[in-house]
């Protein structure tokens, strides 16, 4: 697993950073780091924060208190046009009367470009984000997917810094969605600009981010490259919130072992709680094992295959296990899974849990 490595310069730091609207306290200082050239996303749910921490950063919703770096620039207190960034939105905010070569000119105009070098960087930023025939056109004649290149060919036309994205994708249609974060991906690797977007998609954000920064009500809860936040979320909400996740309740029985559902399991890791305390078990539905399980294999069960839900490439199903003092655990079994090992709902087939892919969480305050 690639993990994250310290960053030694970075481009953006923002250090305690705080932001209340009225009596609401929207970002509790948030501390946090952006390497020069990296791809950041702020993922979380709706209200979380993450959009108010963006505009902080552009200086759109100055914060309240902390402090923000861009490259290496103290811009705490600078106005957004002295903050070298460039910003696309969810709603595309082109001006509707000006053509798409007006729209992504608009800046170079006003840093008193001349018209030549207008129109030879706009063919450029209209190649580059695939639209070389479009400049004549006015928005409204444009597709959401063309609207949006043209938004980010407008964000880049200044050779900014920084680049920020505030749900860039999510007006569009799921296929468009897809291809379009693609190429964005590739031209912010091409271009080596740092970035910076916002999403509340978990896919979009494993898909396209060298680490990502998961809030929850106006703190980061961690941050990590894709694969950390998925294998290993350090708390039950990013476990929760980034892929699925089946919890049960448990307690702790020795250093590696927990009993939940009246089933003993053996975890990888200490469960760091003492023996007799209630924690949460873990466990993402497609690390079930149900293929040529040995006999002493560790969290081996004898299960019954409850509800099943044919879910495309694979199929998910509700587990029993024949032992257990009731609730069932998600199990994701691939179509060649199910194809070879015949899986059908109501038989009873050996399962195994492995520890490596268990985790235990502290039980939420009650
Ligand atoms: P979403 O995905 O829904 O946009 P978000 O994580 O981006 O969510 P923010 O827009 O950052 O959330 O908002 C964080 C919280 O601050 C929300 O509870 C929101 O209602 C509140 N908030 C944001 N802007 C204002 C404002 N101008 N006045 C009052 N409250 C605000």
């Amino acid at each position: 697993m690639p993990a994250s490595q310290p960053i030694e310069t970075p481009f953006v730091r923002v250090s305690g950073l705080n932001k209340s609207f009225g009596a609401f306290h929207a970002l509790r200082n948030i501390d946090l780091e952006v390497g020069r050239g990296e791809f950041v996303c702020f993922l979380g749910p709706s209200g979380c924060g993450k959009t108010t921490l963006l505009r902080a950063i552009a200086g759109l919703d100055p914060q309240d208190s902390g402090s923000i770096h861009i490259a290496g620039r103290d811009v705490s207190k600078a106005p957004p046009a002295e903050r070298d960034f460039g910003i696309v939105f969810q709603s595309y905010a082109l001006f509707p009367n000006l053509t798409v070569a007006k729209n992504v000119g608009y800046g170079l105009v006003n840093r008193g470009w001349s018209g030549t070098d207008i129109r030879a960087r706009v063919a450029e930023l209209l190649a580059l984000v695939g639209l070389p025939e479009q400049g004549a056109k006015f928005p409204g004649q444009l597709s959401g997917g063309q609207q949006q290149r043209v938004a980010l060919a407008r964000a880049l036309a200044t050779s900014p810094g920084l680049l920020l994205l505030d749900e860039p994708l999510s007006a569009l249609d799921a296929k468009v969605r897809v291809r379009l974060r693609d190429e964005m991906r590739m031209l912010q690797q091409r271009l080596g600009v740092t970035t910076i977007m916002v999403t509340h998609d978990q896919e979009e954000a494993l898909a396209m981010a060298d680490r990502i920064v998961v809030m929850n009500h106006g703190v980061i809860e961690q941050v990590g490259t894709p694969e950390e936040i998925y294998r290993a979320p350090r708390t039950a909400f990013v476990a929760d919130f980034v892929g699925h996740m089946t919890f049960l309740d448990a307690v702790v029985t020795g250093a590696r072992t927990v009993r939940a559902n009246g089933l003993d399991f053996t975890i990888a890791e200490d469960a760091e709680a003492p023996v007799g305390a209630a924690v949460r078990l873990a466990l993402r539905p497609e690390a079930v094992q149900a293929r040529a399980i040995p006999a002493d294999a560790p969290n081996r069960f004898e299960a019954r295959i409850g509800d099943l839900s044919f879910l495309g490439s694979f199929c998910r199903a509700r587990l029993e296990p024949t032992g257990a003092t009731g609730g069932s655990i998600a199990a994701d079994f691939s179509a060649n899974a199910m194809r070879d090992l015949g899986i059908v709902e109501g038989e009873i087939r050996p399962v195994a849990f492995p520890p490596e892919a268990l985790r235990v969480f502290a039980s939420a305050p009650s």
